[in-house]
């Protein structure tokens, strides 16, 4: 959705509410394809300080499905998104100072879906898992091991995996 904020160029320290709508519906983290499931409705503040500059924040959720990084079973995922933007007024134009980011604005409209979708992916977990303590997929057989045992020798010559067994032994034992 692309906001119109015309309107808050005329009210001068003052608060505006505006409720504002994005779709992200499928959206691209690394090299997967994530669906949306849930979202909170988004109510954006946006405070005009001096007719300089403009303050916009706002907080929602985002619920998408996506696959455990271990056992590649459906996993949920819920990201928090806050927003607290800044941006410079001048000659009746809000215009966007960041040298990193995207700009999420052009011609006096917000441009929402942006300006979410930066969030997301900055929230995005590093590590997406079931539950945490998911056995993973035996590296052998395949089997999922969190729903069925194997008897599988999973001996990796990878020092770094066979740490990662050691550890999934020592659960076994207590
Ligand atoms: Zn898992
Ligand atoms: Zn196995």
């Amino acid at each position: 959705m692309k906001l119109d904020l015309t309107f808050l160029l005329e009210h001068e320290n003052q608060t505006k509410e505006a409720e504002a709508f994005f779709d992200l519906s499928e959206i691209t983290i690394g090299s997967s394809q994530v669906r949306k499931l849930a979202a909170d409705p988004l109510v954006l503040t946006f405070y005009n300080d001096e007719g300089k500059k403009l303050y916009v924040s706002g907080s929602t959720k985002v619920t998408y499905q996506t696959v455990c990084d271990r056992c590649l079973t459906d996993t949920e995922v819920c990201v928090p998104v806050h927003i607290s933007e800044e941006f410079e007024i001048a000659d009746d134009e809000i215009l966007y100072d960041d040298e990193e980011g995207v700009a999420c604005i052009e011609e006096n409209h917000l441009d929402v879906d942006c300006l979410v979708k930066n969030e997301i992916l900055m929230n995005w977990p590093s590590k997406v898992l079931c539950k945490e303590d998911c056995k993973g997929i035996c590296p052998v057989c395949g089997k999922n091991r969190n729903l069925e045992e194997c008897s599988c020798d999973t001996f990796v010559p990878d020092p770094r995996m066979a740490e990662a067994l050691d550890v999934f032994k020592k659960f076994k034992e207590v």
